[in-house]
């Protein structure tokens, strides 16, 4: 058993247990980013010659050259050196600087990449906090929680406005690398899925498998997060997934994968099939984003958000029908998903895809826009099939939306039947 304890020397409480706070506005001493002034955060790999471990650099002024309540630009960039290090984990890396600040007594942060936003109260300030601090939090926290990949960290800060614009147009170069690295990656490139069985602790027979093309349910491990993950601590919750022995290609299975899962599901999983929900389709735990289920009356999905609190037209509501799913279960029609799975090639594939969607609700739809309208253009649906997609506006009844998808021609209505 290794048991690990935070000792981060800073001046304020430090621990996960601090990670719920917020700084309200009238408790903050100074605020950085928010869309108010320049802000981003990096980590990237460098080489073992230009990181020298454990040094923290600040240009531009500190937070006591601020008045109360007042803002700063904020640049954040991490340098890693590491023999096992490598670009695809920088995404992992960066990820957990939004806990490790948030576990800073009077620190919030929220955002991530250029969109960021930190604050720090008053009272820590009043105890001394300062923004070298913020170097000291990542410092200790890289070092001890990714000590297999993590030899050498930096962090160089800044608050000078000019430096902190040019080095966020640098850092936007590397963010859009990432997203162009994932964006090729596919199901077919690829001889290796990753599982991911963090949610065994409530869901013990579920095994949620990580495709560069399907993001685990709860939206949070991608394909390259999982992978990453795993080369990080290789006895961990995410293990390969060999890709072997196609049993159906077009509905995505593999008896390799099969074989894991009836492994990892202590036996309960026989097989499945990761391009349709109308048969044999991925278990879900309890935590994903969004949930399809079949509505038959119309031919296709609907698929509803966890936010959305109203009725849908399976006649349940979506707590409801998230009971009903979860726990691990396989539930063929019915399927938790993560949102940005939305966006992907291979999403509902064998049962038609995204033509399949005849409902969902109005705010989601409008939060998923650029993506689903993307895709529906690839798919060839045409730029307006997001607005021939039924919501709550149309109607939570079978019979209402049917009219409605009627009217606008929904092409699920001329896909084969679901069954
Ligand atoms: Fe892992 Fe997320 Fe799936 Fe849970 S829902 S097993 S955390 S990928
Ligand atoms: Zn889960």
């Amino acid at each position: 058993l290794k048991i690990t304890v935070d000792r981060v020397p800073v001046p304020v409480a430090f621990g996960p247990a601090f990670e719920g706070e917020t700084v309200r506005r009238e408790d903050m001493h100074v605020e950085f980013g928010g869309q108010k002034t320049p802000g981003f955060e990096l980590v990237r790999t460098a080489g073992p010659d230009t990181v020298e471990d454990g040094r923290i650099t600040l240009s531009g002024p500190d937070v006591d050259a601020v008045e109360e309540g007042g803002a700063l630009p904020l640049g954040i960039v991490v340098d890693i050196y590491g023999r096992k290090m490598e670009p695809d984990f920088e995404p992992v890396l960066e990820r957990r600087l939004h806990h490790y600040l948030n576990y800073a007594q009077g620190v919030w942060h929220i955002g991530q990449r250029d969109v960021n936003w930190v604050r720090i109260s008053k009272e820590a300030y009043g105890r001394g906090f300062r923004l070298r601090h913020l170097g000291v939090i990542l410092y200790a926290k890289l070092k001890s929680e990714f000590a297999s990949i993590v030899d050498r960290v930096q962090v160089r800060l800044s608050t000078e406005a000019g430096e902190v614009t040019a080095w966020r147009g640098e850092a936007r170069e590397y963010y859009a690398r990432r997203d162009a690295r994932l964006a090729v990656l596919s199901d077919e490139n690829v001889d290796t899925f990753y599982s991911c069985t963090l949610c065994q602790s409530f869901a013990p027979t579920h095994v949620c498998v990580v495709l560069p093309e399907r993001v685990g349910l709860c939206g949070s491990v991608s394909w390259l997060d999982a992978r990453a993950a795993h080369e990080i601590d290789p006895h961990g919750c995410n293990q390969p997934v060999p890709k072997k022995d196609v049993l159906d290609a077009a509905g995505g299975e593999w008896a390799s994968c099969n074989e894991f899962i009836r492994t990892h599901s202590r036996g309960t999983i026989e097989r499945v099939k990761f391009y349709t929900i109308m048969d044999s389709p991925l278990t879900s735990c309890g935590c994903f984003e969004a949930l399809v289920c079949i509505v038959p009356e119309c031919n296709g999905f609907l698929i509803v958000n966890r936010e959305h609190a109203g009725m849908t037209p399976a006649g349940m509501t979506f707590s409801t029908l998230a009971g009903s799913i979860g726990g691990g279960v396989q539930t063929p029609g019915f399927m938790g998903v993560g949102k940005a799975y939305l966006g992907s090639r291979k999403f509902l594939k064998a049962d038609g895809g995204l033509a399949r969607i005849v409902w969902m609700p109005a705010a989601f739809k409008e939060q998923m826009r650029p993506v689903l309208e993307k895709r529906a253009a690839e798919d060839g649906l045409g730029a307006d099939f997001v607005d021939r997609i039924a919501d709550e506006t149309v109607g939570v009844e079978v019979e209402e939306i049917l009219a409605f998808l009627y009217e606008k021609e929904h092409p699920a209505l001329s896909l084969e039947p679901l069954f």
